[in-house]
C-alpha cells in the first residue's frame, strides 16, 4: 500500500514498517548530463546550477537534449500504528 509521500508495507492488519524521506542528511542530489555526449554539470542541492550548466553546455557545444537526474534519500521507519520496535517479533512470532 503506498500513501501520499510514504511507501507503507502492510501484512495483514499489521503495519511491518515504512519508507519515508530522510530530512536528517542531505537534501536531495540534482545533476545534469548531456544526453549526445555524457558530460555533466556535477552534484548541486539546488537546481540552478546544473539548469545554468545546461544552457552554457548547449552554448558551448550545440547539444540540446540532457537529462536531470534527482538522488533522494530515504529511511526506513517504525510502523504508524507502533506495533514493531527493533528486535520485537511479528504477529506469529516472525523476527
Ligand atoms: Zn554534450
Amino acid at each position: 500500500m503506498t500513501t501520499a509521500g510514504d511507501s507503507v508495507i502492510r501484512q495483514g492488519d499489521w503495519t511491518l514498517w515504512t519508507l519515508s524521506a530522510d530530512v536528517t542528511g542531505s537534501p536531495p542530489i540534482l545533476e545534469a548530463t548531456c544526453t549526445t555526449c555524457d558530460d555533466s554539470s556535477g552534484a548541486a542541492e539546488e537546481t540552478k546550477q546544473p539548469e545554468v550548466w545546461c544552457l552554457s553546455h548547449a552554448h558551448q557545444t550545440g547539444h540540446t537534449g540532457f537529462r536531470m537526474i534527482t538522488t533522494s534519500f530515504l529511511q526506513r521507519v517504525h510502523g504508524k500504528r507502533g506495533l514493531f520496535r527493533d528486535g520485537c517479533t511479528g504477529p506469529k512470532g516472525d523476527a
